[in-house]
């Protein structure tokens, strides 16, 4: 039989996630609509997408209320890197309280299941290793990383209490780093970072003693998970972790990126932003036992596959006459404290 078609909208949908989804879905043969501000986003990566009659752009901010009929949303408009999510700190928490209640409210309205993209950073800087979805995390409230893992975790009790109250068909999927092409080459995420300084011949910033932990995901995996999960039986809710348990040290990431790339590029240090976890590394039990699921590719792979996306981008945004669309409001080069502020 079939598989049922379905329309489908998805919040942050010209982001890095949201672009790789929205493709994903629509070569099912789903329609989608992709709801985006640009504030990270850009529209170079959904360019390709663009003339495809099952997709359409809806340029609208998730704090904002919206009314269109859809049988699925899939959350996951916030901006998702430090640099960006710190830059307009109130605006960052509206994002995921405020858009969290605008689109249950529309799931509500709409009868349509919900999935929300939350967040390893509801662990905090844990004091559990790995985290397991039981543990209740060790979040700064007041820190700078707040607007963020507090906004995440509000999102999620908002989700919860639409699910008991009004019966709501929800699922969370707490997402562990994620990397792969469209990342944003200067959202300051590790990853993109050692990638492009590489690809420059520029230093690689390693910030404090590089000793710290994360596990990445390649980006292909995690839109598989994401779609296994938004078709569970209703009696899923999650949170379900979803990341790859691989862990390596920071300073292990930037020798891969050197050996990968063939760099010359010198490490060196920098002071460690504020509440920067110190190990991260997801369980995912749940999401092998549920979903079926596990990530399927090496780090070294997606690596390499990341390498050629940025490759390709700074060789297009050398050429003096070709316009690279980045339609990011936050995301440009310049130091936070000149760019201009997004209005709370
Ligand atoms: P991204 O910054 O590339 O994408 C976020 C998208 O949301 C952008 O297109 C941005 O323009 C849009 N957006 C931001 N605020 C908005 C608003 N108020 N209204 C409408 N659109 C808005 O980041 P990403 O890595 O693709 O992350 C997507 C989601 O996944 C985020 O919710 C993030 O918190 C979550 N997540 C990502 C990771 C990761 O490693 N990539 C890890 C944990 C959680
Ligand atoms: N990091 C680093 N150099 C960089 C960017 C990040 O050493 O140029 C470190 C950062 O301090 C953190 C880890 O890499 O310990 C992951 O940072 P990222 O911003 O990618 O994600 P998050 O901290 O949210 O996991």
């Amino acid at each position: 039989m079939a598989a049922e078609l379905k329309r489908i909208l998805i919040t942050g949908g010209a982001g890095f996630l949201g672009s790789h989804l929205g493709e994903r879905l629509l070569a099912q043969g789903h329609e989608v609509i992709c709801l985006d501000n640009f504030y990270t986003g850009s529209k170079r990566n959904i360019l390709h997408l663009l003339d495809n009659p099952l997709f359409s752009l809806l340029e609208h901010d998730v704090t904002n209320p919206l009314f269109v009929q859809v049988d699925e949303i899939y959350n996951l408009a916030c901006p998702a890197s430090p640099i960006h999510y710190q830059h307009d700190p109130v605006h960052t928490t509206k994002t995921s309280v405020m858009g969290a209640i605008n689109m249950l409210g529309l799931a509500k309205r709409v009868n349509a299941r919900i999935m929300h993209a939350s967040t390893s950073e509801v662990y905090g800087d844990p004091e559990v290793h790995p985290q397991p979805e039981e543990y209740w995390g060790h979040v700064n409230p007041i820190g700078l990383r707040a607007c963020y893992d507090e906004g995440k975790r509000c999102a999620e009790t908002l989700f919860f209490d639409y699910h008991r109250r009004h019966g709501l068909e929800i699922k969370i999927a707490r997402i562990f780093n994620t990397y792969g092409p469209r990342m944003h080459p200067d959202d300051g995420r590790v990853v993109s970072n050692f990638i492009v300084q590489a690809l420059k011949g520029e230093p690689i910033t390693v910030y404090g003693d590089g000793s710290q932990t994360r596990s990445f995901c390649y980006v292909d995996d995690l839109v598989e998970a994401f779609i296994r999960l938004m078709n569970t039986p209703k009696e899923i809710t999650g949170p379900i972790n979803l990341g790859n348990p691989g862990e390596f040290t920071i300073l292990e990431l930037a020798e891969k990126v050197l050996e990968l790339t063939g760099s010359k590029s010198q490490i060196i240090r920098k002071p460690l932003p504020s509440d920067d976890p110190q190990q991260r590394q997801p369980d995912i039990s749940r999401a092998r036992d549920i979903l079926k699921w596990e990530p399927t590719l090496p780090l070294a792979d997606g690596l390499l596959r990341t390498i050629a996306y940025f490759d390709e981008l700074l060789s297009e945004s050398s050429q003096p006459n070709l316009k690279v669309y980045t339609g990011a409001k936050a995301a440009t080069a310049e130091p936070i404290e000149r760019r201009e502020s997004h209005g709370a």
